[in-house]
């Protein structure tokens, strides 16, 4: 037997560990079981090159809770150690890591955090118990060893019994981390950590039904048997080749990963890079509803088939952390800082990937069935509009398959809508205006207008949308964003200088007069313009700009705009100067009489526009009932 010091600068590193990742314990297990599935990948390789000569069979990884003895054991059939190795790999190799983890985690900013605290090893198991045993035997032919240390840098090395090739890592689990002695936290983390890793990993038995055999009478029960309950899915579908799988199986490994989710996801798409860097994966397009802080943090990140985090966050540009699906690189480094891996330049390479991959992905799909792709539109938009709002490569592959509809359920791409509304919709100064409606019932009255004149109004009712209008505003020269009652419409007819009024100048300016005075305290801005006959003869507008600049601040991204603090409320009146009342209006003899017709027609548009409500809407059909009786 041999005794010796390991050594480490530190007297004993595991306090310290210990207490910094207070929070991280369990990830010991998925430590010990990467390595034991490494191990015996190591021997299926030498087997495969002629350099291990024994049969490499179908391996497991078993995982046994002895909760009487306070003991865990991970127990691989992979290639082992010599004694000479648990000398380098284990006293050297390991230790050393450990201290090097340690400087590291105490530089990074602890909030920052290092990704799921990867790379720790085999020393992670200090953390959960106060001595470790090692009985090993290496495939080649040396005899089996024995290690044990207690977490001080001393430990003891003896030859051991093991008689086949293979590794049993023996945790006595420490009197403050028995939570590890049970069967149900072991299980609930083998299937966290560990549902696809490509070794088969036992834990206990189950009992499987097996069919009656012939003849069995109604009332005998199935014969039964026990096997080993295997927790994973080695193959996972990410892992093989797009071509070899259907759709179904696409469908039935989103399950495997979200089995409380019953909708279908709407699409995927499959990752596999493996130049300049490695990364395979798939993403799936879940129905997305408006809100867009409940649906993050659905993908999943391994690295080799190990989970590590499904807080993707700073590796995946945030518009595609809407997504679920799960990615796997082992080029992603883990044991850095957040706020490190964001300026990381293979990240970066790997995020752009995945947003190429995701705008020809959906370019492909519009392309190849533009039906299908309208009609999951209003369940993917969200996803793509905040694409296009934050990733500029995105907004311009997005151009050629982001969709504009219409209130009328047309579908155009923003090259058809311009050519559609290029005659009609453009004001004095050649620009084109879009019409839009941000809520078909609410714009009713407004949309029926604008339509009435053949104007084309899109639907617009995303959360962000307004930010979006903002970028194309900007970006694409010439066109501007008007909601159907913003003040944009007599803008659009200005332009047609065939409007004549059929009142004389000092005719409006009298009924101009007339309307200001009744309506003093109201705030309107009121406005003569000529409409046609048959539009309303008060209509409510409001300036597209300001309204918007309140939108964008409750929706966020107008933040950081300068003074917007309160902005008030801000209303034109419109008076169409062809409209009958209006000429009833300015020909009534008694002031009384006028200003009932003023103050009804101007609660009708506030009516139309929703602005009419509380004591004023009770009043309004009080009134409304005392005239028609
Ligand atoms: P890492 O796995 O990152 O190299 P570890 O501290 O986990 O670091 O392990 C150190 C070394 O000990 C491994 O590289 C490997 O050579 C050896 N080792 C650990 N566990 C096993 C095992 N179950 N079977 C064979 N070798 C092992």
């Amino acid at each position: 037997m041999a005794t010796g010091k390991i050594n480490v600068s530190v007297e004993n590193i595991f306090p310290l560990i210990k207490k910094f990742l207070y929070s991280d314990h369990e990830i010991f297990l998925r430590e010990l079981i990467s390595n034991a599935t490494d191990a015996t990948l190591k021997l299926k390789h030498l087997v495969s090159i002629g350099e291990a000569k024994i049969d490499f069979g179908e391996p497991l990884i078993e995982v046994k809770v002895d909760k009487k003895g306070k003991k865990l054991h991970i127990i691989d059939q992979g290639i082992g150690m010599t004694s000479e190795e648990i000398k380098k790999y284990i006293n050297e190799v390991a230790f050393s890591g450990a201290e090097e983890f340690l400087e590291k985690y105490k530089e990074a900013d602890k909030d920052a955090g290092i990704i799921g605290h990867f790379g720790l090893g085999f020393y992670s198991s200090f953390m959960v118990a106060d001595k470790v045993e090692i009985l090993s035997k290496s495939y080649k032919e040396e005899p089996a060893v024995h290690w044990s240390c207690d977490g001080t840098p001393k430990f003891s090395l003896k030859k051991g019994t093991r008689k086949t090739h293979g590794t049993e890592i023996i945790l006595h689990i420490a009197d403050d981390s028995t939570e590890f002695l049970e069967d149900g936290r072991i299980r609930t983390l083998l299937q966290k950590y560990n549902k696809f890793m490509p070794i088969p990993i036992k834990f206990g038995t189950r009992t499987e039904t097996l069919p009656k055999p012939d003849g069995a009478k109604e009332d005998e029960p199935a014969p039964t048997r026990e096997v080993d309950d295997i927790i994973n899915n080695p193959k996972p579908a990410w892992t093989r080749k797009p071509s070899d799988l259907k759709d179904e199986e696409y469908s039935a490994f989103y399950r495997e990963l979200y089995p409380m989710q019953f909708e279908e996801p709407l699409f995927h798409i499959h990752l596999n890079v493996d130049y300049p860097f490695n990364l395979t994966g798939i993403l799936y397009f879940p129905k997305l509803t408006n809100d867009l802080n409940i649906q993050k943090d659905r993908i999943q990140l391994y690295q080799n088939q190990v989970f590590i985090t499904d807080n993707v966050e700073n590796i995946v540009p945030e518009f595609l952390t809407m997504l679920r699906g799960v990615i796997d690189s082992p080029d992603i480094p883990l044991n850095v800082s957040r706020s490190y891996l964001q300026a990381d330049a293979a990240v970066k390479k790997i995020s752009s990937y995945i947003t190429r991959k995701v705008a020809d992905k959906l370019n492909s799909l519009f392309k190849s069935n533009r039906e299908d792709f309208e009609q999951k539109w209003n369940d993917i938009k969200i996803v793509i509009e905040y694409g296009m709002l934050s990733e500029e490569k995105f907004f311009e592959k997005a151009e050629k398959f982001a969709l504009y509809p219409t209130v009328d359920g047309q579908y155009l791409t923003f090259e058809e809508l311009s050519e559609k509304i290029k005659t009609l919709q453009t004001d004095k100064d050649d620009k084109l205006v879009i019409l839009y409606a941000s809520d078909k019932e609410e714009q009713h009255s407004y949309i029926e207008a604008a339509k009435a004149k053949g104007f084309e109004v899109l639907l617009l009712d995303s959360p962000i949308v307004t930010h979006l209008m903002q970028k194309l505003e900007t970006s694409k020269e010439n066109i501007s964003f008007a909601r159907v009652d913003a003040d944009h419409l007599d803008n659009l007819i200005k332009k047609e200088d065939t409007k004549i009024s059929k009142l004389s100048d000092d005719e409006k300016d009298k009924l101009k007069q007339n309307i200001e005075e009744v309506l003093s305290d109201k705030g309107y801005t009121v406005q003569m313009e000529p409409l046609d006959s048959a539009d309303s003869p008060f209509i409510i507008t409001e300036p597209e700009f300001m309204r918007r600049m309140k939108e964008m601040q409750r929706t966020g991204g107008g933040g950081g705009m300068f003074g917007m603090g309160n902005m008030p409320d801000m209303y034109n009146l419109v008076v169409n100067t062809n409209h009958e009342l209006v000429y009833e209006i300015l020909n009534t003899k008694t002031a009384k009489k006028r200003e009932r017709l003023i103050n009804q027609s101007l609660d009708l548009a506030r009516l139309s526009k929703g602005l009419l409500k509380g004591e004023e809407l009770t009043q309004f059909i009080q009134r409304s009932y005392q005239m028609i009786k």
